[in-house]
């Protein structure tokens, strides 16, 4: 009998695909009732039935590896439980090098993988060919083996998943279209749909490639494009057989896997084409796109290369389906900022079967804990801004997206689609003086500059880049003399009210009920008293602050700050547009900018933490006195249409001095010799404060605040994890990127989370957390010894609680 369709449910899931059926899933396994999941075709119609179904376990973070390897647990036992077959096949997968740059890729992926308790090891070419005979590998370098890796199949998985949902209660309509999201004040309220309206307390955007559309029915931003995406499937091969392992060979492109006796081949092209620039077509269910041979070409003629046997196979299938890509290659998950209750789990980027049952469980616990229970950052929501809902950059960006799945992901690797996007007001001047710009949640940022036109250039590799020297020069000039930083990109926001100060207390860690012309730094904590953000609260008035974050920080701490200030008399201001910050930093900042102002710069009318309105030529600005480099420095916080002239003048100004321009790789080596930490980096949901050596900006006596009582019951435990600085100064040291291996008494510890060459130390300086077992992190723990495995090499390290560089706080405090 048909079940009847409800008129009401707890939660509605909009999208029976894999990450849908997921969702319901582990819904209804975490005990909530009324689960209702609305297909507008039949399950896995959209993008899921046509997938490959390859499951490689290893990411760039690790909690996304732990996605998948949770996807990977859940799939192997989804058909004892369910009764449906999934396909899963632990086949392991062999990665191919061709080039002496990826083999050093992959003895950094193995480093990283030890790290992340992932199985994984470098094999040589002999073994990778015995694991794959019907390889060509006379051209080959190197070779990595994942013998956990896995394959399935998709549509059976989602299946599978849709059925464990329904035994567990939830109910499940096919050929159901929601046509509208019903909402009041701010809070979503239900959907319309094909077969009349749900009301629900929470919605659930699991749309795939049409979360796009579904989002824009009730203003949420789901940055994401379609984009076709092939392979083919041949017919028997000798030699094939269904223990083959996953072949991918990323210099080529591709990857294979076995599929009845035959060949599946596809792979990630690195221009890809874009679909659907008018929206997707009505009915487009189990659809397939046109065979394009010579999109495919460069897949096909790389796989000959390595499978000379496909020449002579038939070819029974060219599957060409459409997938949605994100601006950053990263999926899209957690609750929409502009709409309460309203969730999103959608833009997978090829990768939606192998992470659908971990990202599937992640954003069930979301929901019902009301906050990630895990640090998933690259993945929220709140790293985007309403400009990425911008089809025409959406759809030049997602070109480039694709691809780099196997391109080489450099260190510090930067995309060039659709850029420059976001300028500062000072973005010419600097172009003009050869900056070399980054991109941060969408502002183009100077990451160095060079001596001329022509060396405005990244030339990649794991080792000194071009502009090692001229990071050398800006560093010294900052250690030495004084240089100027655009900061311009930093998030900015106005709080007022006659309540300002009672709401920010309960937000931050740290006591902000400070006298006017201060500033704080602190964090803000959750429930758990991890990690929301960290920001700076300059006191600018009695019912005024300004509070400045980090640049990708925006969205998501307007949308932490706007929950948590409840009825109060307070109003938060997005005013990251209306000033660019210019930071004048090093010893000799004050001799620049007392030329430039008549306020009193001393240490005793302008200490360290201060911040005055103050003239700076012939403008008005707010300037603080602090550091993210570790010297003596002031930010000016202009109003955008003064900064050219601020800028113009410090540097006339400075000309004796010899001031200069400098950057962010610059300040990422500053500020890890002083030991600063930074947002999504050291600081995230996963670590306290005190974990993470932040205690001093922690005043559990100033009253109630979030994630107060968590960190009472913290402080009185030996801690498991500690944030320690790094240091190797050998003079033959490689470079250390991150995600480096770190080892004690010769034992995995930990994983280093930032990491570049100090220049004032003269080696490698980084910062990570390492494993305890609840010892007293002392000097004899600090002994080690410590050691970092970069690239397979064992690199021993200094480890340390204080900054590597600490000129006795002289120059800083002074
Ligand atoms: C050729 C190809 C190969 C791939 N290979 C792999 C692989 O090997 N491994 C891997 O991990 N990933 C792979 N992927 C990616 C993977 O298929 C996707 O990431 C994944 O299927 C996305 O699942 P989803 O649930 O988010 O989206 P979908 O499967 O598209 O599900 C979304 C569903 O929402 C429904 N819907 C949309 N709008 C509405 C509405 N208004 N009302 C009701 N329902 C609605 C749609 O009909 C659709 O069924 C591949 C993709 C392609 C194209």
């Amino acid at each position: 009998m048909a079940q009847p369709f409800p008129d009401q449910a707890r939660a509605v899931i909009i999208g029976g695909g894999v990450m849908g059926c997921s969702v319901a899933y582990h819904l209804a396994k975490l005990g909530l009732r009324d689960v209702v999941l609305l297909e507008q075709g039949r399950l896995s119609c959209g993008t899921t039935w046509h997938a490959a179904g390859l499951v490689g376990q290893l990411r760039a973070h690790l909690n996304m590896t732990k996605l998948v390897q949770y996807s990977a647990e859940l799939y192997a036992k989804l058909e004892s439980e369910t009764g449906q077959a999934t396909g899963w096949k632990q086949c392991g997968s062999v990665l191919v090098a061709r080039t002496p740059e990826r083999v050093t890729l992959f003895k950094r992926i193995a480093s990283a993988a030890k790290a992340q308790g992932v199985a994984c090891e470098m094999i040589s070419i002999e073994e990778a060919a015995k694991r794959y005979p019907i390889m060509r590998t006379d051209d080959l370098l190197g070779a990595l083996w994942l013998p956990l890796d896995a394959k399935v199949n998709p549509a059976d998985v989602t299946q599978a998943l849709a059925k464990g949902a329904r035994i567990n209660g939830a109910r499940i309509f096919e050929q159901t279209r929601v046509t509208a999201i019903h909402r009041k004040n701010g809070t979503v309220m239900g959907v319309g749909t094909s077969k009349g309206d749900i009301k629900a307390e929470i919605v659930v955007n699991c749309a795939g490639q049409w979360a796009k559309q579904v989002g824009r029915m009730c203003g949420v931003t789901v940055p994401l494009h379609s984009a076709e995406h092939m392979y083919i499937v041949t017919g028997k091969i000798e030699g094939v057989h269904p223990d083959l392992p996953v072949l991918r060979d990323p210099d080529g492109y591709i990857y294979v896997k076995e599929e009845v006796g035959g060949l599946l081949m596809g792979g990630f092209e690195p221009e890809a084409k874009p679909w659907a620039m008018d929206g997707i077509p009505e009915g487009f269910e189990f659809g397939m796109l046109p065979d394009d041979w010579d999109q495919f070409s460069i897949l096909m003629e790389n796989a000959l290369v390595r499978l000379p046997a496909l020449e002579k196979a038939d070819i029974k299938t060219f599957m060409n389906g459409p997938e949605s890509f994100t601006p950053d290659n990263n999926f899209i998950m957690g609750e929409a900022p502009e709409l309460k209750n309203f969730f999103v789990g959608a833009g997978f980027n090829s990768i939606g079967i192998a992470s659908g049952g971990g990202a599937g469980k992640a954003l069930a616990e979301w929901i019902v804990a009301g906050e990630p229970t895990l640090d998933l950052w690259p993945v929220d929501i709140r790293r985007f801004a309403r400009f990425f809902d911008n089809d025409a950059y959406l759809h030049d960006r997602v070109k480039e997206v694709l691809g780099l799945h196997y391109k080489m992901p450099w260190p510090n690797r930067e995309l060039t689609s659709v850029r420059p996007f976001r300028r500062s007001p000072l973005y010419e001047r600097l172009a003009g003086k050869h900056a070399l710009f980054g991109s941060k949640m969408g502002w183009e940022r100077p990451n160095f500059f060079a001596p001329s036109a022509t060396e405005v250039t990244i030339d990649y590799s794991f080792g000194r880049q071009n502009w090692f020297p001229f990071v050398a020069a800006e560093h010294k000039a900052t250690r030495d003399g004084v240089t100027i930083f655009d900061l311009t990109s930093f998030s900015k926001f106005l709080m007022q009210g006659r309540d300002a100060e009672s709401v920010l207390q309960r937000l931050c860690a740290n006591n902000v009920a400070v006298p006017v012309g201060n500033t704080v730094y602190t964090g803000l904590l959750n429930e758990r008293g991890t990690f929301e953000s960290d920001l700076t609260v300059a006191r600018i008035g009695e019912d005024r602050f300004l509070l400045i974050s980090g640049t990708a920080q925006a969205t998501r701490d307007a949308d932490w700050i706007r929950r948590n200030m409840h009825d109060a008399h307070a109003f938060l201001t997005d005013v990251t547009s209306a000033y660019a910050v210019i930071a004048v930093m090093g010893p000799r900042s004050r001799e620049l900018l007392a030329q430039l102002t008549r306020a009193p710069l001393d240490n005793k009318t302008f200490p360290f933490g201060a911040v005055r309105e103050i003239g700076v030529g012939f403008a008005t600005v707010y300037a603080a006195r602090r550091t993210y480099v570790g010297e003596l420095g002031w930010e000016l916080y202009v109003p955008t249409e003064f900064a050219a002239g601020v800028y113009d003048a410090l540097m006339q100004a400075g000309e004796k001095l010899g001031v200069r321009d400098a950057g962010y790789y610059a300040i990422d080596s500053l500020r890890l010799e002083k030991g600063y930490r930074a947002w999504g980096r050291e600081l995230t949901p996963d670590y306290t404060p005190y974990e993470a050596g932040l205690g001093f900006a922690v005043d559990l006596d100033k009253g109630d605040f979030i994630g107060r009582a968590a960190l009472i019951v913290a402080k009185d435990k030996p801690l498991q994890r500690r944030m320690l600085s790094f240091v190797a100064t050998s003079p033959d040291t490689p470079l250390a990127h991150g995600g480096e291996l770190i080892l004690r008494k010769g034992k995995p510890t930990g994983e280093i989370t930032s990491a570049s060459y100090g220049h004032t130390v003269g080696g490698i300086v980084a910062l990570g957390y390492v494993a305890t077992g609840g010892d007293k992190v002392d000097a004899a723990f600090l002994e080690g010894p410590f050691e970092l495995d970069v690239a397979g090499e064992r690199v021993p390290v200094r480890a340390s609680l204080k900054a590597p560089y600490d000129p006795a706080n002289s120059r800083v405090k002074a």
